[in-house]
C-alpha cells in the first residue's frame, strides 16, 4: 500500500499550530489587522536582519514587488529578461505597459547569459530583470558592468534566493532591487506574500507609499499606488516560519545530496551542483533528460512518474516566450532561444521539500535508475 502513496513535489512549511493560536489570540487582544501592524512590524525587521539587507518592505505576494519595483524605478520602454522563469516575472512587464525582450540562459545555471544582453539593447532599453532562476545566483558582478555601460536599472526577480549567499553576502544586495516570493511552495512561506529589496531608505520610503495606494499622509497622495500591505496573521505565522527555516534548509541539503549521489551515473541525467563560496537554499532540484542518452523522453519518463504517484512539475515549461501574450514578440522566437528552449524541455523538478521522507526519495530514485 505504501508503495503507492503519493509523492507531491512540494509540501508547505507549516508552523507548530499551537504557538500559531497563541499569536492569533493576541491579534484578536489588539484588534489591528493590517497597515503595519505589530507583527508586521516586527516580520520586516526580522527579516531584514535574518536575510542581511538594510532595506526590505512587506507585500501580499511575489508579484506585486516586480510590479512596483518597475514603477519605482520609473522603467520605460524595453525590459531585458529571461524566458525561463515563472510568468509573473514577465507579466509584471506587461502590467507596467512595458515590452519585454528575451534573451536567452546559461546551460550550467539557467539563467540569463550576461553574454547574449548586450544585443538586445536598444535605445528603448531602460531596465534588465534577471531571475535567480532555482536559487542559483546570477553572474551579478557581469550583468551590473552592463547596466553600467549603458545606464541601465536592474531588478532581480529573486523569489527563488530566499536566504542565498555568496560569501556570506547577500544576493539581494546586489542591482536596483530585488523581489521574493514567500508563496506556500517556496522555501520560506506565509501562505502569500513577498517582498521588495531595496538599498537606501528615501528609496523604500517611495515603495511603501507605492503598496499603501500612494498615501504619504493622511491626506497627501503622491503616487497612484496599489494596494499590497502584508495582514498581521501572515506577519505572525510568517515570523514563526522564520525560525525554523533554517533547520527546513538542511533537510533540504540531505534530500538534494541523496538524489546528487543516486543519480550521478544515470546516463542522460544532468543534474545542477553546488557552487564554491555559494550558500544554497534547495528550493528546487531539477534534474535534465537527454531522451538520447536515457533511453527515453523526459515527458515519458514524468508520465512514468506519475504512474508511481510520484508528482514531479516541469518548470520551466513551456517557456514564458510561448505564450499567446508574448509569443509574437521577436525576441520570442524559439532560434534566439536555443538554450532556453532545451532546458524547458529536458526538465523535471523532482519532489524536494524539508518534511520528504528517506523511503519516498529512494521510491523516486528508483523509478529514474528503473
Ligand atoms: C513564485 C514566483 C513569483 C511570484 O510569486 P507569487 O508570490 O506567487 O506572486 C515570481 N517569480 C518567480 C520566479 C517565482 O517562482
Amino acid at each position: 500500500m505504501s508503495e503507492n502513496k503519493t509523492i507531491t513535489v512540494t509540501s508547505p512549511l507549516l508552523p507548530d499550530l499551537q504557538e500559531f493560536e497563541k499569536l492569533l489570540e493576541d491579534i484578536w487582544q489588539r484588534k489591528w489587522l493590517t497597515n503595519n501592524g505589530h507583527y508586521h512590524m516586527e516580520l520586516e525587521t526580522a527579516l531584514a536582519k535574518y536575510l542581511g539587507v538594510e532595506y526590505l518592505s512587506l507585500f501580499t505576494n511575489g508579484t506585486l514587488p516586480l510590479i512596483t519595483a518597475l514603477q519605482a524605478l520609473r522603467i520605460t520602454g524595453e525590459v531585458i529578461t529571461t524566458p525561463y522563469s515563472f510568468v509573473a516575472t514577465t507579466h509584471s512587464i506587461w502590467w507596467n505597459g512595458l515590452r519585454p525582450v528575451f534573451v536567452d540562459v546559461e546551460e550550467e545555471t539557467g539563467n540569463i547569459d550576461p553574454e547574449k544582453i548586450e544585443a538586445a539593447i536598444t535605445p528603448h532599453t531602460t531596465a534588465i530583470m534577471p531571475v535567480h532562476v532555482y536559487g542559483t545566483p546570477c553572474n551579478m558582478k557581469r550583468i551590473q558592468e552592463i547596466a553600467d555601460i549603458y545606464g541601465l536599472k536592474v531588478i532581480y526577480d529573486a523569489a527563488h534566493a530566499f536566504g542565498v549567499k555568496i560569501n556570506g553576502e547577500s544576493v539581494l544586495n546586489a542591482g536596483d532591487m530585488s523581489t521574493l516570493s514567500f508563496h506556500a511552495t517556496k522555501v520560506y512561506n506565509t501562505v502569500e506574500g513577498g517582498a521588495l529589496v531595496c538599498h537606501d531608505a528615501a528609496t523604500k520610503k517611495r515603495i511603501d507609499y507605492l503598496k499603501n495606494f500612494g498615501f504619504a499622509g493622511e491626506t497627501t497622495v503622491v503616487a497612484p499606488g496599489i494596494n499590497s500591505k502584508m495582514d498581521e496573521i501572515r506577519a505572525a505565522y510568517g515570523l514563526l516560519n522564520l525560525k525554523q527555516v533554517d533547520a527546513a534548509i538542511a533537510k533540504r541539503k540531505i534530500v538534494a545530496e541523496r538524489y546528487r549521489v543516486a543519480l550521478k551515473d544515470v546516463p542522460g541525467i544532468r543534474m545542477m551542483y553546488d557552487i564554491d563560496g555559494v550558500r544554497h537554499n534547495y528550493a528546487y532540484f531539477p534534474i535534465f533528460v537527454d531522451e538520447t542518452q536515457y533511453g527515453i523522453s523526459r515527458d515519458a519518463l514524468y508520465e512514468k512518474l506519475k504512474e508511481q504517484n510520484i508528482f514531479g512539475r516541469r518548470y520551466f515549461y513551456p517557456l514564458i516566450s510561448t505564450f499567446s501574450a508574448y509569443k509574437g514578440l521577436e525576441s520570442a522566437n524559439p532560434a534566439n532561444l536555443p538554450v532556453a528552449t532545451r532546458m524547458a524541455n529536458e526538465v523535471i523538478c523532482l519532489p524536494m521539500y524539508a518534511g520528504l521522507k528517506n523511503d519516498d526519495v529512494e521510491r523516486v530514485i528508483t523509478c529514474i535508475r528503473k
